[in-house]
């Protein structure tokens, strides 16, 4: 609580009494305390790959240069930790634009039924090379939503690569689409590792991940689900997720029927 006190005065100049103005800052302090916090994260995340190129840049001046093999191993870590950086950048400006309200997004009609069979065929590989069986279960019938197609596929993409990534070999991961009165849903399943309760409501936190270690050694900025729910709202959607832990996860991505109006345009 933030106080101030004004005195105030009677027509003979002597203090009549006090003005106090009690002012609840916690939602304040709050805001202050993540926009630190994120601050912390990206200076962390960022300043991680540095330290890794520059050893490896020193370790190479220092003459493990002469040893062509070496030299060809160093410089594939330093390239990798490059993109790492560049993938970061570019997750952290596409939040940005969110946050400043300049997304426009390209709406059209999309019929998910096909979108999602080809979902399936480009990610296909990926899921053999771990033995994992990915598939989609056609809806009964058409399913027109309104996105911007490049955005719809990179929410898909993303939350579909988490269930293999996050899962084991073996693992099934199931696409589906169901529906409510005002919802299309689509559901991807995996029975994978899942996630515990206490973490449950925090993955779409910016830079929230169950396993730093292990999220950061798969390549992931912790950035992908707070894209993927800023996508989803700008589309008058949402973005929720189930899961019992040891069990497996359910992603599900809520389209409205009606799409209205933009949220968003370019600024
Ligand atoms: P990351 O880049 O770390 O994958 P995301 O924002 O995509 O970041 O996901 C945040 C965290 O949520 C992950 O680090 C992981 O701990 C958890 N997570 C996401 N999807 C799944 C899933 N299908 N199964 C288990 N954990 C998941």
């Amino acid at each position: 609580i933030n106080a101030t006190f004004t005195p105030y005065y009677n027509a003979a100049g002597q203090i009549e009494g006090v003005i106090v103005v009690l002012q609840d800052i916690t939602e304040q302090k709050k805001l202050d305390d993540m926009r630190k916090e994120f601050v912390a994260n990206v200076s962390h995340e960022l300043r991680t790959p540095l330290t890794t190129v520059k050893s490896y840049t020193e370790t190479l001046m220092d003459g493990a240069m002469e040893d062509k093999e070496i030299a060809m191993e160093f410089l594939g870590i330093i390239d990798s930790e490059a993109d790492r950086m560049a993938f970061l950048v570019r997750d952290l400006l596409q939040l940005s634009r969110f946050d400043n309200k300049q997304v426009c997004l390209d709406i059209c009609a999309i019929e998910m039924n096909d979108f999602l069979a080809l979902t399936v065929k480009q990610n296909k590989i990926h899921a053999e090379a771990k033995r994992q069986e990915l598939t989609f279960e056609p809806y009964e019938k058409p399913v027109i939503i309104h996105a911007d197609r490049d955005r719809l596929g990179q929410v898909v993409n993303n939350i579909v690569t988490n269930a293999m990534k996050y899962s084991l070999e073996q693992a099934s991961i199931k696409i589906y689409i169901t529906e409510d009165e005002t919802y299309y849903k689509i559901s991807v399943k995996d029975t994978g590792m899942g996630i515990a309760r206490e973490d449950l409501p925090r993955i779409f936190e910016r830079f929230y991940r169950v396993d730093k270690a292990r999220s950061r050694a798969m390549g992931g900025t912790g950035l992908g689900l707070a894209i993927a729910k800023e996508i989803m709202e700008g589309h008058g959607g949402r973005l929720s997720a189930e899961s019992e832990y040891g069990k497996g996860t359910t992603m599900t991505m809520w389209f409205p029927k009606k799409f209205t109006t933009q949220p968003y345009t370019e600024v």
